[in-house]
């Protein structure tokens, strides 16, 4: 039976990593990280991941700022905004949440992030850096990151040699993903939705991530023996079983059959979700900690 990694506890871990750091930046350089989250409109989930980002930046001891705009919002008022953000000393990270409203252009906004700012890594230069193998001066995305740290606590930090597949080529997970493995110095496949014959590129994977958003699309046959399983879909499903008009969330995995033959997995929910925010915190307080002068914590 694999291990089953969990990434509640994992994700507890960076977060007591970070409150210490923060410590001790406002006692040697008198510094408090500070995380600005902007929202643009009324969306319901996006609303709720914004509240558990600030909670927990206001949980680490940050200043924990949110904009949150309305849905009208002219595109020029949110560049302000970022403008403004960029150019605060007191502000070291800053996070638009996507999706923005159709009428804003999300390329420009997200592209004016301050690169030294950019905590969701997504911008053009932590992008070349991660690219680049700059790993050391970049922001990282906050999911492949996560799900990086998931990857070394159970394999260790030498990945060197192994096969990783990467399922899914989105720019804010599997793309980033597919550089760290490769960073890592894994052979790295990247399958998506054209790619034939899936099975055989998941059976000869000594580590897969999954990010496709497609119910259990990977199987657990298909799974080498003992092989580490990320699994990054988050997907609602009907669960009639629970009673009518119920769902449950699956991964892109089929969790139950793969746990009988790989070495470790992750579960959904409980898996890479809580690794985000936490890797969100940890990219916050390295802003700091690089704007202070004082050395980044090793996670
Ligand atoms: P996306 O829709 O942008 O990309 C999906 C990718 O999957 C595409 O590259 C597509 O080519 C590939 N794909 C689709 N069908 C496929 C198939 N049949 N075979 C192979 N590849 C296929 O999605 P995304 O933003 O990368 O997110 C992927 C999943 O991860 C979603 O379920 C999302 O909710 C989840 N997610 C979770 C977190 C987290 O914090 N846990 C963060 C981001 C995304």
């Amino acid at each position: 039976m694999a291990e089953r990694i969990d990434g509640k506890k994992i994700a507890q871990e960076v977060v007591t990593i970070v409150k210490t750091k923060t410590v001790e930046l406002l006692a040697q350089k008198h510094v408090k990280p500070g995380l600005a989250v902007v929202l643009v409109g009324e969306d319901a989930a996006s609303h709720t991941y914004v509240s558990s980002k600030a909670r927990m930046a206001e949980e680490c001891g940050f200043l924990s700022v949110r904009h949150k705009l309305p849905a009208d919002t002219r595109e020029e008022d949110l560049v302000s905004l970022i403008e403004t953000l960029n150019a605060d000393p007191a502000i070291h990270g800053i996070l638009v949440q996507l999706p923005l409203p159709p009428h804003i252009d999300s390329g420009r906004i997200i592209q004016l992030v301050a690169p030294e700012k950019d905590v969701d890594g997504f911008g053009f230069v932590n992008v070349g850096k991660l690219r680049s193998g700059e790993l050391g001066s970049a922001f990282l995305p906050c999911t492949p990151a996560g799900c990086m740290l998931l990857i070394e606590r159970v394999r260790g930090r030498n990945l060197s040699g192994l096969n990783a597949l990467v399922v899914g080529r989105s720019n804010i997970v599997g793309k980033p993903t597919a550089n760290l493995l490769l960073a890592a110095n894994c052979t790295v496949t990247i399958a998506h939705s054209h790619t034939g014959d899936l099975a055989g590129f998941v059976r000869n994977a000594d580590i897969v991530v999954a990010a496709t958003g497609r119910p259990e699309l990977i199987k657990g046959a298909w799974i080498k023996p003992g092989a580490t399983v990320i699994d990054v879909g988050i997907n609602r499903i009907p669960a009639p079983e629970r009673g009518e008009g119920k769902t449950r969330l699956v991964g892109d995995v089929e969790y139950d059959a793969a746990e009988k033959i790989a070495g470790a997995i992750t579960p959904v929910p409980g898996g890479v979700g809580p690794m985000t925010i936490a890797m969100l915190m940890a990219n916050t307080v390295v802003s700091a900690c690089r704007a202070a002068g004082l050395e980044e914590p090793v996670l």
